[in-house]
């Protein structure tokens, strides 16, 4: 059996996403009076694009190009601070992905952060998530995230070796990236977090715990663990370089011991957190979010709307260009609205796969059912040793080395249907 089988970091999947029409911002504007809300930005600009990205990102854009993108987002906002002022939002979390943000000038970041101050009011003691990549992180960049307030930066390192990050198709080298940790430590923001890959052709157990003994020598808040994954058309796939499955599950678990060990704990299969820095986490599946720029999505409620899907930087080029043309950011075009059934297993989904798990009481406070009843999957689950506990439910360790193999199997047939022919249609 293949425990990879798909990453379910949101669901429904935006290749379910379909043209919407008569869908008004305005109607959903009020979801997000009062606070604790989620803003997103996203930047989707990057030096190149690496191998197994299938993101939301560009390569090639110069200057004029990112003020235009920027034009656009601060339109955007714009029409969005209209709508949204009679329900004065106050959002706790600022999230700027991306792409490679840091790719910005010093002087777009400050536009940047200008135009959300402007436009959006924060809690005081609201979070800044940055994203950033090793190249791109210098001193004069990171001067204008501590000037900001920043409060967490997350860097894609990927490895520690020239060799797997030359398969991988990243734009930095391993020195590169020390230096750039060794800055980042420097700054001392209160979360730093940094990414790597397993599972990549080639790579052994041992050169994945040298990696990441290196990074925990950095000392960073927090590691995540990804398994390689080689999407329909990301560029690893044209060169026919798939990731090694056989491998992977060994080199998974010897990391996550390495670990825990190192005074790690591991709150779900990717995310491990520095005992002591633990954070607690919001009532993820329900929360409002809205998102800024091309790429990003919107999740008001039941309806969760974002540009199409795009995975190349061809198709992402043609999107931004749209984006860019939009005149009306009202006007909600592409999405989804979920019913019933479909929010329950997005709350399913968001609680289960991650610690603490599943408060059964809540789910039932929430939907006036049983979650054992809904999803009978889940006492099959917990029979097989996959998950244990009786007020919350939570993943055995078999249960999250496996996530990615039990989470798409919590996957609708309707939004399965709907995902199969996004796949059928860009083969
Ligand atoms: S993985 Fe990250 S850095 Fe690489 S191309 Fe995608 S968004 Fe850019």
């Amino acid at each position: 059996m293949n425990p990879y089988i798909q990453y379910m970091y949101s669901y429904p999947h935006k290749t379910a996403y379909r043209p919407l029409e008569g869908i008004s911002f305005k109607k959903y504007a009020p979801l997000l009076a009062g606070s604790g809300h989620g803003l997103y930005l996203h930047i989707p600009f990057c030096q190149a694009k690496c191998g197994y990205c299938n993101l939301f990102s560009v390569t090639g854009q110069g200057e004029k190009e990112i003020d235009q993108y920027l034009d656009a987002v601060e339109r955007q906002s714009l029409q969005y601070k209209e709508v949204l002022a009679p329900y004065r939002p106050v959002f706790s979390e600022v999230v700027i992905g991306g792409g490679t943000p840091l790719l910005l000038a010093k002087k777009q970041m400050e536009r940047m952060f200008s135009m959300l101050g402007k436009y959006f009011s924060f809690s005081q003691e609201r979070g800044m998530v940055v994203e950033t990549a090793p190249n791109q992180t210098t001193e004069e960049k990171l001067e204008v995230l501590r000037r900001v307030g920043v409060t967490r930066v997350s860097m894609g390192i990927q490895s520690f070796s020239d060799r797997e990050l030359s398969i991988l198709g990243r734009g930095h080298r391993a020195q590169k990236a020390r230096e750039a940790l060794g800055l980042l430590k420097s700054f001392c923001f209160p979360c730093i977090n940094v990414d790597f890959i397993y599972g990549i052709p080639g790579q052994t157990a041992e050169g994945l715990l040298t990696s990441l003994e290196e990074a925990v020598d950095f000392e960073p808040e927090e590691i995540f663990l990804y398994p390689l994954y080689v999407r329909h058309g990301v560029g690893l796939e044209t060169k026919g370089i798939a990731p090694d499955g056989e491998n992977a599950l060994e080199q998974y678990r010897k990391a996550s011991h390495f670990l825990r060990e190192s005074g790690y704990m591991q709150d779900s299969m990717r995310r491990f957190v520095k005992r002591g820095g633990e954070r607690e986490f919001s009532e993820c599946g329900l929360g409002n979010s809205l998102a800024l720029g091309c790429g990003g999505r919107s999740y008001l409620g039941n309806l969760h709307f974002c540009t199409p899907y795009a995975v190349t930087g061809k198709e992402c080029l043609e999107q931004m260009k749209r984006f860019e043309e939009t005149g009306d950011f009202t006007r909600i075009t592409h999405g989804l609205l979920l019913d019933e059934e479909e929010i329950k297993r997005r709350y399913v989904i968001r609680h289960l796969l991650i610690r603490p798990g599943l408060d059964m009481g809540r789910y039932e406070e929430c939907f006036k059912s049983r979650v054992v009843d809904d999803f009978p999957l889940l006492t099959q689950w917990a029979e097989q040793g996959f998950l244990h506990g009786d007020k919350i439910l939570g993943l055995t360790p078999e249960g999250m080395e496996w996530s990615d193999y039990l989470g798409p199997q919590l996957i609708s047939p309707k939004i399965r249907k709907a995902m199969e022919e996004w796949e059928e249609g860009h083969g």
